[in-house]
């Protein structure tokens, strides 16, 4: 495809938020990528587009679509690394590795992302206080730098611009292809043991008796359901899941040691928002959150898919959806271990402000990366995905915003659509280095979104 080639796209975030008409470029070579990379002064790369809010969206310029570079260049089966094409999917690595005995060292929610997506969020998962995050098992990357100009990177080669690309949202290049180390695994399936708190205290305590197994095995997955109902005492009660690769030990004898796999077209269009409000209402909200909580209960052990135990979020496609026109806010933050009382300051907030979550998970994270602006710290997350119509005011989450950053927190800037500009440099104290860096690799200042935009990203 030539630089030349482009179409006029309405684009959102995955939550459905922003809706704007771009000019989008889709190259399927590298060369292609390169055309159409000088051919414009302002370039907002985009992966899958899963990002909640408006990272992959422009602010000005077009959008440079990857998802055409979706090769798998090699697999060496001996030592688990594998090098892919920035635009190839999580979904596809995981159906290539897996039933030859490699998993993905970390898989966020949902399998439907880019392996640009991944490095440039530097995505986490529910493993996140063994395995660290996405960029950790990275071994190095290709990046394209706005001049046109190729240049490899790793922790050992110019380690500075590697980890500023890592968590970097796609401001420093396009990533063009990666070298990613998987994981090994004997089955294709996970023990699941289901736990059930009563209020956050328990939840917490429980998290961190289980954060120590997660320290010990990077494959020990591990993520609270909190119940939106609870109020009061039992505040911030959970379903809490605990998964780890089963072994063939684990496995009954007439169950095959990988699962076969229901496959569902890439192109699959994406379900249509229902009409109004959608689903949404608070009351719907309250009454599936608490009859989830109460149907649950605490179990042995059962075995599942071990995609389906990772994502279970791919099983609801149409979620974004259900919630009407004005599409929904995923509201996520960390905050250090210590600042605990946060948490329960948000979920307080938000269930007398009558602004109920419909969906709320609390995860361990266990230790930062080199990158400055990746997202987890250790400590503890809570994402909330809230109907955005209720967010009309752009003030209503400011206090949640002041908690976090003086709590030593920040937003993650992948799921972001309204955090306040000013508290970023809080968040994220080492920003004027990292734009120190963006500078040097972005030499045209070329690269953009209407993220950097809001945010003030970039010098
Ligand atoms: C259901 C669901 C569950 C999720 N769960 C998690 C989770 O558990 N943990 C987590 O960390 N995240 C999670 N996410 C967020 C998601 O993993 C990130 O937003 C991820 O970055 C999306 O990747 P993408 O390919 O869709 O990229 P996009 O959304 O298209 O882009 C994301 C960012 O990457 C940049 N980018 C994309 N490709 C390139 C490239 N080739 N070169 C340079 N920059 C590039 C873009 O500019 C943008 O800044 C979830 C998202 C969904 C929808």
């Amino acid at each position: 495809m030539t630089s030349d080639d482009s179409s006029t796209t309405e684009l959102s975030g995955w939550g459905r938020t922003t809706h704007k008409h771009c000019q989008v470029r889709r190259p399927d070579t590298d060369g292609g990528v390169v055309d159409a990379v000088l051919a414009d002064p302002k370039v907002t790369i985009r992966g899958a587009g899963k990002s909640y809010g408006d990272a992959a969206l422009p602010g000005e310029g077009v959008v440079l679509d990857m998802t055409a570079r979706d090769r798998i260049i090699s697999f060496d089966q001996g030592n688990g690394v594998i090098v892919a094409e920035a635009g190839v999917l999580l979904r596809e690595i995981a159906e290539q590795a897996l039933p030859l005995g490699w998993l993905l060292p970390v898989m966020p929610g949902t399998e439907w992302i880019t392996v640009g997506g991944a490095i440039a969020s530097d995505v986490h998962g529910k493993n996140h206080p063994g395995a660290g995050s996405f960029g950790r098992h990275v071994r190095w990357l290709a990046l394209l730098r706005s001049d046109g100009v190729p240049t490899q990177l790793s922790p050992g080669q110019d380690a500075a611009a590697f980890w500023s690309t890592i968590g970097g949202m796609g401001l420093t290049g396009v990533i063009l292809q990666a070298a990613i180390q998987l994981h090994r695994v004997e089955t294709g399936w996970a023990v699941r043991q289901r736990h059930r708190t009563g209020s956050l205290a328990e939840t917490l305590s429980l998290l961190e008796a289980l954060a120590t197994h997660q320290q010990a095995d990077p494959n020990h997955h591990v993520v609270a359901w909190l119940d939106a109902r609870s109020t009061g005492p039992s505040l911030g009660r959970s379903i809490v899941d605990e998964f780890h690769p089963a072994t063939t030990r684990d496995l009954p004898a007439a169950v095959p040691p990988f699962p076969e796999r229901r496959g569902r077209s890439t192109a699959a269009r994406p379900v249509r928002s229902l009409p109004g409000p959608g689903l949404m209402s608070r009351a719907t909200i309250l009454a599936a959150s608490a009859t989830r909580w109460h149907l649950s209960r605490s179990r042995k052990s059962q075995l599942v898919p071990l995609h389906s135990a990772l994502c279970p979020l791919d099983r609801a496609e149409s979620w974004p959806a259900a919630f009407g026109r004005g599409g929904l806010t995923q509201y996520q933050f960390a905050v250090p271990r210590e600042e605990a009382a946060v948490l329960r300051e948000v979920l307080g907030y938000l269930s007398t402000g009558r602004m109920a979550p419909a969906l709320a998970t609390l995860k361990n994270l266990g230790f930062g990366t080199a990158g400055p602006l990746s997202f987890p710290i250790p400590g503890w997350t809570l994402a909330v995905d809230l109907p955005a119509r209720w967010l009309h005011d752009p003030e209503a989450l400011r206090p949640i915003d002041k908690l976090v950053a003086a709590a030593g927190g920040r937003v993650y800037l992948a799921k972001d659509a309204l955090t306040d500009p000013d508290l970023i440099p809080v968040m994220y104290p080492r920003l004027p280095g990292w734009q120190r860096m963006q500078a040097r690799l972005d030499p045209e200042r070329r690269w953009t979104s209407a993220l950097a935009e809001r945010l003030g990203l970039l010098r």
